[in-house]
């Protein structure tokens, strides 16, 4: 293990800066979220969550895919350039690092995203892990150790010092490029910072939740619960919950006239949305209480069954911190899990 002091920090970030683009948690009108370094970026690496995930960094909000040039009667077409240079994510938290496998096993899968690809192939993520966990925390439900990041470096902050492990390949070639500014330490620090904070981990408000019922119940039994009709009375429709969550995944793909041809993007859409997936013959879902019983089941019911299990949520807490009706995955999964039959 390796380690900084804390108050040296900006050596261990204009290390990483001189030889890759650094992107890390960053203050700007008052709210977090994750920027670019530079020497006079309000670095916030106390901050437990950016308001927007780590998932910008690979799935970008808002991106070019190709554009399209018109000369009289020929079209052309130019792809974006890909992420061809590496960066690193500093300060992803342990809810964040895992939603990117989550991101994966979509993206990845045939046929592939290639945008996301090589962001993926060229992106090293350093993670922190939590030292100060939030009553809306609910990580450990997934099985996620807020002390132990998934992630290609693991960092702790523990009394004044920046800890530094590396975890791959990618982390240990990142590791050697930054070794003269880090010191050889024990982990005695760490370890007793992971077991107070596993201690706190377990008295959390939500630490127990049971979420089998979505795995042990058939699925069309979930599906036509009435609850779903009260649960979603007053959701909005606004998409906050889907665009601060990490695993969230909706896109759409628009056209732009720029007065010479035409550019493609993709930009992050919302299941919420009264128009999303709107076709020829009007939408699949019509009304709001579909709509939001379509995200909760693609996170609950959908996701494990398809995918080995896993749930499409990671417990970061920012739905329940941000819709504005206060109704989020916890509330939906004790409702329907308290009135349904259990295995
Ligand atoms: S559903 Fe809510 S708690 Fe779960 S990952 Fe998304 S934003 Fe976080
Ligand atoms: S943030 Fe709340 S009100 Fe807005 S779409 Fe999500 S559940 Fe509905």
């Amino acid at each position: 293990m390796l380690k900084i002091a804390v108050n040296e920090i900006n050596r261990l970030f204009d290390a990483i800066a001189a030889v890759e683009n650094l992107y890390l948690p960053v203050e700007k009108g008052g709210e977090v979220e994750f920027g670019a370094y530079s020497a006079d970026a309000k670095v916030r690496l106390d901050a437990l969550q950016t308001v927007k995930s780590a998932k910008d960094m690979f799935f970008p909000f808002s991106e070019n895919l190709m554009k399209f040039h018109v000369e009289g009667k020929q079209i052309s077409v130019e792809a974006a350039e890909k992420v061809n240079e590496e960066f690193v994510v500093f300060g992803v938290r342990a809810c964040d690092a895992r939603s990117f496998s989550i991101l994966d096993k979509v993206f990845l899968a045939d046929p592939v995203d290639t945008y996301y690809a090589a962001r993926r192939e060229h992106g090293v993520v350093v993670s922190m892990a939590c030292s100060r966990p939030e009553e809306t925390c609910f990580c450990s439900a997934f099985g996620i150790d807020a002390t132990k990041p998934e992630g290609d470096v693991v960092t702790w902050v523990a009394d004044g010092v920046l800890y530094w492990e590396a975890q791959t390949e990618k982390g240990a070639a990142l590791t050697e490029k930054v070794a003269e500014v880090l010191a050889e330490s024990d982990s005695a620090a760490v370890e007793a910072q992971q077991a107070a904070v596993k201690a706190i981990m377990e008295k959390l408000p939500l630490a127990g939740l049971d979420l089998s019922y979505f795995t042990s119940r058939p699925e069309l039994e979930i599906f036509k619960r009435p609850e779903w009709t009260e649960l979603s009375s007053h959701c909005l429709g606004c998409g906050t919950c889907t665009f601060v969550c990490p695993t969230c995944q909706c896109y759409d793909v628009r056209d732009f006239d720029n007065g010479h041809g035409i550019e493609r993007y993709r930009c992050w859409d919302s299941c919420m949305y009264r128009d999303f997936t709107m076709m020829a013959h009007g939408t699949n879902r019509k009304t709001q209480v579909e709509r939001f019983r379509q995200r909760f089941m693609h996170k609950l019911v959908y996701n494990p069954k398809n995918r080995d299990g896993e749930f499409g949520c990671v417990g970061c807490g920012r739905c329940l911190k941000k819709c504005p009706v206060n109704m989020n995955i916890v509330k939906v999964a004790k409702t329907l899990s308290a009135g349904g039959e259990q295995a």
